[in-house]
């Protein structure tokens, strides 16, 4: 594991290793991903020109189960951040007993900077390059930073296509129309705050007085800042790329969110009807937001935003990662000796890919689940695996994203074909 964004997140896997029951042959094969296919992508522009794509799909691992993982689209893809990714999709299948291994895919490309139909081509050109490479029963697709079901939609009618027959299992995270389902779009911040909720209690806390600051206010963090502010949590502070907003007796995150939707700027705002007015508040930048005091601190928006430069001046009680990777493994033993309690990615931000589960068991079945019985099942699941990982964390005297790589580990295990 030669790059820095794989080398970082193995270093969190090496800690888990002395409390987990692995072989040696379990520990090397997850060395390295199983398979890596790099492509080149030729998309007919709208001018006329031609212009070739780099994009990028890597299975890590597959003992548990077909390969699964979102597809990202973003200038900054490269084949090491799309392993990494796959890396941690590994786990956290692992750690919430989805019969799937961890797979990613990828595509080196500004989108804003594509019309509809240069971005429809380039899907399917993506499908068309790496079909032999995945399958329901093989590696299966989902979406992922500036993707989405519209996209999903696209790569399966195509793969469908190349196949000759409706592969609706290939990919999750369709619209509703074309196999998708209920609550997936909701289902990242639902998995996380059922946790959440589930957790607060051993702190002894209640929500009313708990304050929250959210970093990132899109799909996952929006949402999640709304679950918490209708459950009472004081949510204190919450930001975008451009900067934050907060207000110490708590933000009307329903009017905060009505304004940005309408305007796209993030105003601390209190809307009755289409009219919003401006209320008490400070102007936060991002790392101003991450060292407030407050009680839950939320990164929902990039990796590496806490590293050993800032760890030191975190000031919140409780961390939930909700974006992927956003504390770096030199960060991790900062947070620790200042009494931080982290609660890690693969478990948090875990209610997608499980409601990407419930998808593909939908379209395998042909039976689909009422917005009731998807929420019920991912709340058990999200909750029993919680508490699962707390114990073991308990156990052993453990941080929480120490216990949660042992309990993937166990699994990936007793699965490796080797021993
Ligand atoms: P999104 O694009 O909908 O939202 C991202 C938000 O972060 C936006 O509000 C953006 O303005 C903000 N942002 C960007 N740069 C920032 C910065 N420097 N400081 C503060 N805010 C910044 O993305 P999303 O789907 O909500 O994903 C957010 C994170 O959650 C990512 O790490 C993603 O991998 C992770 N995640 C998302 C899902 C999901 O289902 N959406 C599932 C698992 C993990």
């Amino acid at each position: 594991m030669a790059d820095s964004l794989l080398s970082d997140a193995a270093r969190q896997l090496e800690r888990a290793l002395k409390y987990a029951s692995v072989s040696e042959d379990t520990i090397e094969s997850l060395k390295f991903p199983k398979a890596s296919l790099t492509v080149s992508i030729p998309v007919r522009m709208d001018d006329g020109s031609l212009k070739v794509f780099q994009g990028y799909r890597v299975r890590y691992d597959d003992a548990r189960g077909p390969g699964k993982g979102g597809v990202r689209y973003h200038p900054n893809v490269s084949l090491d951040e799309v392993q990494s990714l796959s890396f941690w999709m590994t786990f956290k299948c692992a750690a919430l007993n989805l019969p799937f291994g961890g797979a990613k895919g990828g595509i080196t490309v500004n989108p804003k900077a594509l019309s509809r139909l240069e971005l429809e081509r380039l899907s399917r050109g993506y499908i068309d390059a790496i079909a032999d490479f995945i399958g329901p029963d093989v590696d299966i697709l989902a979406p992922d930073v500036y993707t989405n079901a519209m996209v999903m939609g696209w790569m399966m009618d195509q793969y469908s296509t190349i196949k000759r027959q409706i592969s609706l299992g290939v990919v999750t995270g369709k619209p509703i129309a074309m196999g998708g389902s209920l609550g997936r779009e909701t289902a990242t911040a639902m998995g996380a705050f059922y946790v959440i909720e589930a957790i607060l209690p051993k702190f002894d806390r209640v929500p009313q007085n708990t304050t929250v600051a959210i970093q990132g206010f899109g799909n996952a963090g929006g949402t999640l800042a709304a679950l918490l502010f209708r459950a009472g949590y004081k949510v204190v502070a919450v930001s975008d790329s451009q900067g934050g907003i907060y207000a110490k007796n708590g933000l009307d995150i329903p009017s905060v969110r009505q304004f940005k939707d309408s305007t796209r700027a993030m105003k601390a705002v209190y809307c009755e009807g289409t009219v919003c007015n401006i209320v008490d508040h400070e102007v936060l930048t991002n790392p101003e937001l991450l060292a407030l005091d407050v009680d839950i601190l939320i990164p929902a928006a990039l990796e590496k935003q806490i590293t050993e430069v800032n760890a030191h001046e975190v000031n919140a009680k409780l961390i939930f990662e909700v974006a992927n990777g956003p504390i770096t493994s030199a960060a991790d033993p900062i947070l620790e000796a200042k009494g931080i309690y982290v609660f890690p990615d693969i478990l948090i931000n875990a209610g997608g890919v499980t409601v990407s589960y419930f998808e593909w068991v939908q379209n395998r079945s042909g039976m689909y689940w009422t917005i009731e019985e998807v929420n019920q099942s991912l709340r058990r699941k999200m909750i029993d695996e919680a508490e699962q990982i707390w114990t073991i964390a308990h156990t052993h005297s453990i941080p929480m994203r120490t216990a949660a790589y042992v309990h993937a580990l166990n699994r990936l295990g007793e699965a490796t074909p080797y021993g």
